[in-house]
């Protein structure tokens, strides 16, 4: 299964010792309702324009991006390297740390509240899921959760057609799974030169990273 590389502008970098110990599971269609991700594509690389849809309009100058994107046909999509912080998670608390976009990896998948997920969905978010378990040890089954249960109130993704028991049905039957995801921004730069690095890099042990956030926040997710 290949990754296609993108790059979104909307990233900047983690604290500095911060280990990656989460997992956020969100949804998205734009407009509401449309699966293509076509839109999705050109908000994450700030380039979404604001006229092409009325609803639209209140995304103007927003900057928001994930590290993933699920496709309704299991396609993924790379924008941030993973030893980045990107933007998805905003207001955010888990566990009584805050700032989730410091310490999390932010995966989009691609639906609404009214249609179920696919289930090429499932099965490729868990084994992507699966694969970032195995670089970041700290991820486990528990620490994969919604963006809603991390901003309770103000966030409704992935939301009621999202099934955790077949999703962690779907993760228990995943031992292993190689995806050529990008670790470092320079394994972005060689997957879109077209040699794809194996999952092969692994994080550097290190404490825990404090509640200090780096400037930079976005503005709406
Ligand atoms: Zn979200």
């Amino acid at each position: 299964m290949a990754i296609t590389m993108r790059h979104s502008p909307f990233h900047n970098q983690r604290p500095t010792d911060c280990v990656i110990d989460l997992i956020i599971l969100h949804a998205i269609s734009l407009p509401a309702g449309d699966f293509n991700t076509t839109h999705v594509e050109a908000l994450f690389s700030g380039h979404l324009e604001p006229t092409a849809h009325p609803s639209f309009a209140e995304l103007a100058g927003v900057t928001v991006s994930a590290h993933f994107v699920v496709d309704r046909q299991g396609n993924i999509d790379q924008y941030v390297a993973c030893e980045a912080r990107a933007w998805h998670a905003g207001a955010s608390i888990w566990q009584g740390r805050e700032n989730c976009n410091d310490y999390s990896i932010g995966i989009e998948m691609i639906g609404d509240e009214q249609h179920p997920f696919s289930r090429a969905q499932y099965r490729e978010t868990a084994r992507l899921c699966r694969c970032l378990m195995h670089h970041y040890p700290r991820i486990t089954s528990q620490r994969i959760v919604g963006h809603q249960d991390v901003a309770p109130g103000r966030k409704w993704d992935p939301g009621v057609q999202w099934s955790w028991a077949h999703f962690h049905r779907s993760l228990a039957h995943i031992r292993h799974a190689n995806l050529p995801i990008a670790i470092t921004a320079s394994d972005a730069v060689s997957a879109s030169d077209d040699s794809t690095p194996p999952c092969a890099h692994r994080s550097s042990a290190s404490p825990d990273c404090s509640s200090a956030s780096p400037a930079a926040t976005d503005r709406r997710s």
